[in-house]
């Protein structure tokens, strides 16, 4: 949308038709899909524009993948003025490369600059840049199944000085980093220690925005948990210790109920948790499959999830596991998809969840391989998935 700017200048907003295209001299080498790890790999070009109250948004352009051109005493450096996104291309069985829901990517980078008060822009015109560089580094979108070309749009305050308030200039840079199945592959689950002496958002904080600062504090936290074994972290809240976020996933237990459904929770969307895409989509396929909208692969269709946004905490976690009413626990997100968590360490024990054949539960293995079949535009679904 395009309501953020007015009212406040007259400055010029981000037109996409003023972009320039400044073509690499020579491309890079693509590496062998297999050889790709999260966000390690570049594409050949990127995309920038600058903004300065002055003049207001600059011509967009893509050029080649470099080293941006920054003060030491910017504000992104300084104060940590940065937001952005996450996003993945897919190439579909017609060759044409597509976008799962960019729509809410575009809305939740609306929110997040606005939080960190750097200046606006028409997120349809990011929308348009971002195909655009897409169509320029089309032969980065792996062609192989569950890979996809990942797209960070990202915000940066540029403003010098150390003066302790906004930034008045940024830069609007556009990434592409070809991706594979991540660091949790789909046929193991992985392990989680649950966290309270650190926490990761806090009610009246930025837990709810994709802003930097939400993720440097976790990295110290999530090296103690390697050392003891466990590959990710739950982030727990308050004293009751209620279930946040695994990592950068958002998180969902499935319990088994007495009339033969299944309670499928989340938590709520309160600000400390962000609102993830993926989330939404799950939530939207599971009542979507209650209300026999849809069927999901290999659950029943007469199999009734009751979704809830609700709290929960490591009381219930224990209490359901005891009760053996404790059918999975998995993380969502742009990166992994699903991921099937097995493990969930808490006061030097350990909770285990059953294990399955191929290591998805069948409920995660369902929302995993709908999600995938519409975001490769195998099925149509809500146009959800393009271009
Ligand atoms: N929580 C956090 C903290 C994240 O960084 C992400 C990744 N954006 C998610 C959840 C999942 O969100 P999405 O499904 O939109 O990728």
């Amino acid at each position: 949308g395009n309501g953020m700017l007015e009212g406040i200048s007259q400055v010029a907003d981000l037109d996409a038709s003023k972009l320039t295209v400044t073509l690499a001299k020579t491309l890079k080498p693509i590496p062998p899909h297999e050889t790709l790890t999260f966000g390690n790999t570049m594409s050949d070009h990127m995309l920038i524009a600058e903004f300065d109250p002055e003049s207001g948004w600059s011509s967009p352009e893509i050029k080649p993948y470099a080293p941006l051109n920054v003060y030491a005493t910017s504000s992104c450096i300084q104060y940590g003025t940065t937001a952005f996104e996450g996003m993945k291309a897919y190439l579909g069985p017609d060759g044409e490369p597509r976008l799962f829901r960019p729509d809410m990517n575009m809305a939740r980078l609306t929110r997040s600059v606005d939080r960190m008060a750097l200046p606006p822009f028409n997120t349809d015109q990011v929308l348009a840049l971002i195909k655009q560089l897409i169509l320029v580094d089309r032969r980065w979108i792996p062609l192989a199944s569950e890979y996809s070309l990942y797209v960070r749009p990202t915000v940066i305050g540029t403003g010098t000085g150390f003066s302790v308030a906004a930034s008045d200039h940024a830069t609007l840079c556009i990434m592409l980093s070809p991706t594979g199945p991540t660091s949790a592959p789909a046929s193991k689950p992985i392990s989680a220690l649950a966290v309270s002496e650190t926490v990761r958002a806090w009610p009246g904080g930025t837990g709810g925005h994709k802003v930097a600062l939400n993720y440097s504090p976790g990295f110290l936290p999530l090296r103690v948990a390697q050392k003891q074994g466990y590959e990710q972290i739950i982030w727990l809240l308050g004293d009751d210790m209620k279930l946040t976020e695994a990592g950068a996933m958002n998180l969902f237990v499935a319990v088994a109920r007495d009339d033969g459904g299944i309670d499928l929770l989340t938590p709520p969307l309160d600000g400390t948790i962000l609102p993830g895409v993926t989330r939404d989509s799950v939530l939207t396929l599971a009542n979507a499959h209650t209300a026999r909208e849809t069927t999901l692969p290999g659950l029943e269709e007469t199999l009734h999830l009751h979704t809830h946004e609700r709290p929960f905490t490591m009381t219930d976690l224990l209490r359901w596991s005891a009760d053996g009413k404790l059918l999975e626990v998995f993380g969502v997100g742009t990166a992994v998809i699903i991921a099937s968590i097995g493990k969930i360490g808490f006061k030097g024990e350990d909770i285990i969840l059953p294990t399955h054949e191929g290591g998805l539960g069948p409920i995660a293995k369902a929302f995993r391989t709908r999600i995938l079949d519409i975001q490769e535009g195998r099925e149509q679904w809500k146009n959800w998935s393009i271009l």
